[in-house]
């Protein structure tokens, strides 16, 4: 930038398994959809550059290929829906036309087969009248069936990885749970990995098998959903937690977590979240950030306090 060098997002380090679905959670700003988009391949750069690391799928280090192996991969292997369906699809064509482009760029398919392709797939997703929609236009939709079609376009080639960026932001509650269904029927159909990126932490509660948490650029929590929700072991991710509305909480105030994220260019010394939390002592203020460590099986935490926050959530 201008201002200077912002590092999005540093020493970020996450797996995912076939049938998994792992969430990476965080306020906006924390580095989810920019992890997202490093793994597709598709930063703008400039400004974005990855620097270093690692993006290993099925024993290959993505970002050692070639950008033509690499489209390959991208849409057919590790495909992508967007918060937004409505800037993602292409308002000047019919959303057939642009399910069927997969068919006809990844598979070489001719034009009718690929349009029935695409028919079958927004059956798929279950937009009514398929057949008679396939012509239609983005904005002859709703924000629900245009995320749908977002989905059949994402599942198209039966991609093993999908990644979702918050795939239900736009959307009203009773229309969020109905694509978290369907994301979740899809899964188990075809035995792909999800990653969902998101803030909410309610639809994390209900698909999640593992959540990672981020703030400003780092994870700094994963753990598996029922341990991260029953303990939380990073005062970031407690923070979080204590911040959402409880049915039987009636009366009791709201805990907000104070401040506000720190700005990339200017991330404090120490831990990044020092100035927020409530925990913070000297060791806090100085040095480099505290690495992930393991405090359970599977379990991970970078904090100096991690199990004194523990023993704290435990009186
Ligand atoms: Fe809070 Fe310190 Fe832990 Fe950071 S390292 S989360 S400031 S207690």
């Amino acid at each position: 930038m201008r201002e200077g060098v912002a590092k999005a997002i540093n020493g970020v380090s996450f797996d995912l398994s076939e049938r998994e679905t792992l969430a990476i959670l965080g306020e906006s700003g924390s580095g989810k959809s920019v992890t997202a988009q490093a793994v597709m391949g598709i930063l703008d750069t400039p400004p974005g550059y990855v620097t270093g690391g690692e993006v290993r799928y099925c024993g290959v280090d993505l970002l050692r290929l070639p950008e033509k192996q690499r489209q390959k991969v991208r849409g057919a292997e590790i495909a992508m829906i967007f918060q937004d369906a409505l800037s993602a699809l292409n308002p000047v064509f019919p959303v057939g036309w642009q399910i069927a482009e997969m068919f006809r760029k990844h598979r070489g398919a001719n034009r009718s087969d690929a349009y029935a392709e695409a028919i079958k797939l927004m059956e798929r997703v279950r937009i009514p009248a398929a057949k008679q929609r396939v012509r239609a236009y983005p904005h002859q939709f709703s924000g629900g069936m245009r995320q749908r079609i977002m989905i059949a376009m994402a599942i198209a080639l039966n991609p093993a990885v999908l990644i979702a960026d918050e795939p239900t932001t736009a959307l009203d509650v009773t229309v969020q749970a109905q694509i978290m269904d369907l994301l979740k029927e899809l899964q188990d159909e075809s035995g792909m990995g999800l990653i969902l990126i998101t803030h909410d932490l309610g639809v994390v509660a209900n698909v999640a098998d593992r959540i990672a948490v981020m703030y400003s650029g780092r994870l700094v929590e994963t753990a598996g959903v029922r341990e991260v929700y029953a303990e939380p072991a990073h005062p970031y991710t407690k923070g979080l937690l204590e911040s959402v509305p409880r049915l039987d909480g009636k009366g009791q105030e709201l805990r907000a977590i104070g401040g506000l994220p720190p700005s990339l260019l200017a991330i404090p010394p120490g831990c990044a979240f020092n100035p927020r939390c409530r925990y913070a002592t000297d060791i806090c203020r100085v040095g480099a950030p505290p690495v992930l460590e393991e405090i359970s099986n599977g379990r991970f935490s970078a904090c100096h306090h991690t199990k004194e926050v523990l023993e704290w959530a435990a009186k």
